[in-house]
């Protein structure tokens, strides 16, 4: 087993780094020259307006350790696990699985195993055959194939499939068959792309938590592709969440939720989503007020006297569970409740705080509110966040 490292790597698809460099030089710089790698490629995607599938992406997944890489349709999630693969080039940057740059491996001496949303599994042989098609390509002896496959097939619980072909499997025992396929090569690495995709949602859940089991038992170090952030959240010991090929934040589930670098991972993380406006700043030294369109005003938690000023504009962003229902004599403006929904154990109530916007808050209250009762609101100080308004970035109080 080992660990695996993305050190700055980019990816522009349709050119190899020779390409890119090649076309550069001999366009600007003379043949003899030789330029800094570095810049050259900045300079050529500055002046070809070129976007990279990968930008600049740095992670370190210690051995043993499972990294969900989480972002929208995309945002570079399948091309940086293709890279790690060997199905993909890597334009700039380099690869390493344990300390051995990988980049100009073939995959199948990479020592990795593959699971992709797409099963791919071989109809003509049977399930034993399936998972063991990789040992037989690499000519491992009988025996050894038997007791890999027999070791492998309880684990995935297709024991009692091994004689059945494929057409039979539903999706989930299909995915299963994927996963033991991947999991007999016994790799230093496992890739997981979109592994629950096709799935309806209770064969997913079943699934998901059979994944966290097998990764608990054999602690093989894993990188998932997911654009399901419950699924990266549950499963992950930490998570990379990229947005536009870039990197924005690697953490632990709780530290992605809790302490989001900036807007965009603020609003991705999180069900039901975090609750951002644009507001203003308004009020004195020790009594500060985030305002909303709708003239409302909510107390500034006093962590961020000195990070605001009356008169700037911010993005505030609260989840839902820290909006907290406040007495009378809090000094906030009364709102009246738009919409109040029951939920069950939980309540669910919205204000309005501009124009078709509302801020929701979610409740375990056993008052028995209804639409237009007069309420005030405060944020849980520790929970409440603030982000630059143009660059999205998160701007730290006091802790
Ligand atoms: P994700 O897995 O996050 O949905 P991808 O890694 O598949 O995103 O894609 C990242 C970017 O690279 C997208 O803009 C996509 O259109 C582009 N891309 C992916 N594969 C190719 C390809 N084979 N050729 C050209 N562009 C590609």
């Amino acid at each position: 087993m080992a660990g695996l490292t993305f050190k700055n790597v980019f990816k522009q698809y349709g050119k190899s780094a020779a390409q890119v460099f090649d076309a550069d030089t001999t366009a600007n710089l003379g043949a003899d020259s030789k330029p800094d790698v570095d810049s050259t490629l900045r300079r050529v995607a500055s002046v070809h307006n070129i976007t990279y599938a990968v930008n600049d992406f740095s992670l370190n997944c210690a051995d043993g350790e499972f990294v969900g890489i989480l972002g929208p349709s995309g945002c570079g999630k399948t091309t940086s696990l293709r890279m790690v693969a060997g199905l993909e080039d890597v334009t700039k940057g380099q690869i390493l699985i344990g300390d051995r740059v990988v980049n100009d491996l073939h995959p199948k001496d990479r020592d990795i195993g593959l699971a992709f949303e797409d099963y791919a599994l071989y109809p003509p042989l049977n399930v034993f055959e399936n998972i063991a098609f990789n040992l037989r390509a690499k000519q491992l002896p009988e025996a050894e194939i038997q007791k890999r496959v027999k070791e492998i097939a309880p684990l995935m619980k297709v024991e009692e499939l091994l004689s059945h072909k494929p057409a039979g499997l539903s999706g989930g025992q299909k995915q299963r068959v994927n996963i033991a396929r991947a999991l007999v090569r016994r790799p230093s690495v496992l890739l997981l792309d979109e592994p629950l995709s096709h799935l309806d949602g209770k064969m997913r859940q079943i699934l998901r938590t059979e994944i966290k089991r097998i990764h608990t038992q054999i602690k093989c170090t894993t990188i998932l592709v997911t654009h399901d952030q419950l699924e990266a959240m549950s499963l992950a010991d930490k998570i990379a969440i990229m947005r536009d090929g870039r990197l924005q934040q690697f953490g632990t589930p709780l530290d992605v939720y809790d302490n989001p670098v900036n807007v965009f991972v603020a609003g991705f993380i999180g069900e039901p989503p975090m609750n951002l406006h644009k507001v203003g700043i308004a009020g004195s030294d020790k009594e500060k007020w985030f305002t909303f369109p709708k003239g409302i005003k909510i107390r500034v938690p006093s962590k961020y006297n000195d990070a605001v000023r009356e008169g700037d504009e911010v993005i505030l962003g609260v989840r839902p569970t820290d909006v907290l229902i406040t007495p009378d004599e809090s000094g906030a403006t009364t709102v009246p409740i738009a919409v109040f929904e029951n939920l069950g154990d939980e309540k669910r109530i919205s204000i309005e705080v501009g124009p078709e916007e509302y801020l929701t808050l979610i409740t375990e209250d056993e008052k028995r509110y209804k639409k237009g009762d007069p309420i005030k609101l405060s944020f849980r100080e520790t929970k409440t966040h603030i982000f630059h308004r143009t660059t999205g970035d998160r701007i730290r109080g006091k802790e």
